[in-house]
């Protein structure tokens, strides 16, 4: 078997009076319907990155919902995380594709997890393309299939699309977040466009009061009497820290007492994070007004809420991105953001709400100043960016979204009756 995420219990009741009530009605009435489903995530790793804190929120609330929900995590060594992290970074256009030697690492890691999986369940969802091949390699097992692709593969490198697009068969359904994520020549013709969400009761997302908020950040060494901005994201070449870094200087010709903090995780299944980490540091060292925080020295969900909910701009440069849950996150908090205009980012930003879109250096460090410049201006875009987030990004969207999906596959194979397991479960630790 596979290694079972170990996961709290939550309960879906604590979201009435948070998200909208028919979000939270509708969720009731559907999970009714399919309460006893067995269903599996598969995915690369258990922290670092937005597809881990999707289930860390959504897998609990689907046991408490009554479906009988897992998160299991495929194993790899380091070889074979390189050759998915390429693999990812192809799909979303790199021209750099997989060696003959990388796509037979790719294979022997999939059928040796493919071999670990058992058929207990009636649904498994397939998350981003590390796992993807485990059905054609392993069989269905029984279960209808999902791939819920998180990346933006809208122009996919053709060479390593072509090699993956072979495994996609398999599937019975595919969710993007995007309609133009679907890469040419798609296998899979029942598709689906859900946006990611965050979790508004995660210690990440909870409201933290200001006091405790700056007592976590001087703590790291962040002098609250200056101004801050903050980019938090995995150390990844789409997320453009280098970027980051640049707009910052321009801004701080201005304003020169302006701190950055550049915030990020290292995940398992990411390699290519070491390297950017290095670059990063190369060019700030010795600037005592740039931080560099990571993970590994205990940065994690109450200092990225902190940062969140402290600085005076949230920056999310990316030049790639799937979704970006950091820019719901900072919303969240009604702090105003500047951020790259792609993929699922204006989506959460739509003129004029939450903050500035850009789409270079320049725009960015423009869009900063003015935003520090004038805090009202930048106090109200963030509280319409919160509103924003409530009605459209939160977990109990997101679960809406997956159970409406679930319950169309059921009109084409119908859940098999299953006694006991049908009346309603408590929320089995997994
Ligand atoms: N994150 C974190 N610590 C870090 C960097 C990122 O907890 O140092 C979290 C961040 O808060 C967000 C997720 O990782 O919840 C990143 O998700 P996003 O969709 O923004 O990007 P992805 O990593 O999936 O490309």
């Amino acid at each position: 078997m596979l290694d079972l995420v170990d996961l709290g219990k939550r309960s879906f009741s604590a979201y009435r009076g948070i998200a909208p009530d028919e979000q939270i009605d509708e969720v009731l009435h559907l999970a009714k319907r399919l309460r006893g489903a067995r269903c599996l995530h598969l995915n690369a790793t258990p922290y670092g990155g937005g597809v881990s804190e999707l289930l860390r929120s959504g897998v609990p609330l689907l046991n408490d919902l009554g479906l009988v929900t897992e998160w299991q995590i495929i194993r790899g060594d380091q070889s074979f995380f390189q050759v998915t992290k390429r693999l990812h970074n192809a799909l979303q256009g790199d021209p750099v594709g997989l060696s003959e030697s990388e796509k037979a690492t790719y294979l022997a890691h999939s059928q040796l997890n493919a071999s670990h999986l058992s058929t207990d369940y009636d649904f498994i969802t397939v998350h981003d393309p590390q796992p993807a091949a485990l059905p054609m390699l392993g069989g269905r097992k029984g279960a209808q299939w999902i791939w819920r692709c998180h990346i933006d593969t809208a122009r996919p490198n053709p060479e390593a699309w072509e090699f993956l697009r072979p495994f996609l068969y398999s599937y019975d359904a595919a969710v993007f977040t995007l309609p133009e994520f679907i890469p040419p020549n798609f296998p899979i013709s029942n598709v689906f466009i859900h946006s990611p969400a965050i979790d508004p009761l995660s210690p990440k997302n909870l409201p933290l009061p200001e006091n405790v908020a700056r007592q976590v950040l001087e703590w790291i060494g962040v002098r609250l009497s200056r101004p801050l901005v903050t980019q938090i994201s995995r150390f990844d070449p789409w997320k453009d820290p280098m970027g980051v870094i640049a707009a910052y200087r321009r801004v701080r010709a201005h304003i020169p007492d302006l701190q950055l903090a550049m915030v990020g995780s290292l995940a398992m299944d990411d390699p290519e994070g070491w390297d950017i980490y290095r670059q990063i540091r190369d060019a700030t060292t010795g600037d005592n007004l740039i931080h560099v925080f990571t993970n590994l020295v205990g940065v994690g969900n109450i200092e990225v809420n902190a940062f969140q909910s402290l600085s005076n701009v949230v920056i999310q440069k990316s030049i790639r991105e799937g979704f970006g849950l950091v820019v719901s996150e900072a919303l969240w908090k009604g702090t105003p953001v500047v951020a790259g205009r792609a993929g699922g980012i204006p989506l959460q930003m739509p003129e004029g709400t939450g903050g500035i879109l850009v789409d270079s250096i320049e725009e960015c460090a423009e869009a900063v100043l003015r935003l520090l410049r004038h805090p009202q201006e930048a106090h109200c875009l963030g509280q319409q960016g919160r509103e924003h987030v409530r009605r459209h990004f939160l977990v109990p969207r997101l679960l809406l979204d997956y159970l409406k999906l679930l319950d169309s596959l059921t009109h084409e194979k119908p859940l098999a009756p299953r006694g006991l397991a049908l009346s309603p479960q408590p929320s089995p630790s997994p």
